[in-house]
């Protein structure tokens, strides 16, 4: 299971380039608190249900999957 992970493709943006990604939570927490990185400083660390990697998302766009996830659990 853990080899099909590694296999498998970062997410890529609408763009076609990859998304930041991380293999673990605080290594992208420590890219996101660097204050020289402009782009995504203060996002959130998210590990990703598609690629198994953490990316880094404004967490306003957190909030909705939240959310539904709260939901399907309740
Ligand atoms: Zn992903």
């Amino acid at each position: 299971m853990w080899n099909e992970l590694l296999e498998r493709e970062p997410c890529r943006r609408p763009s076609g380039n990859f998304r930041a990604y991380f293999s673990t939570k605080e290594e992208a927490e420590a890219f996101a608190a660097d204050p020289g990185n402009t782009d995504y400083h203060g996002d959130i660390a998210h590990l990703c249900h598609k690629c198994g990697r953490y990316h880094l998302s404004r967490p306003e766009w957190l909030v909705p999957q939240f959310a539904r996830h709260m939901r399907s659990v309740n």
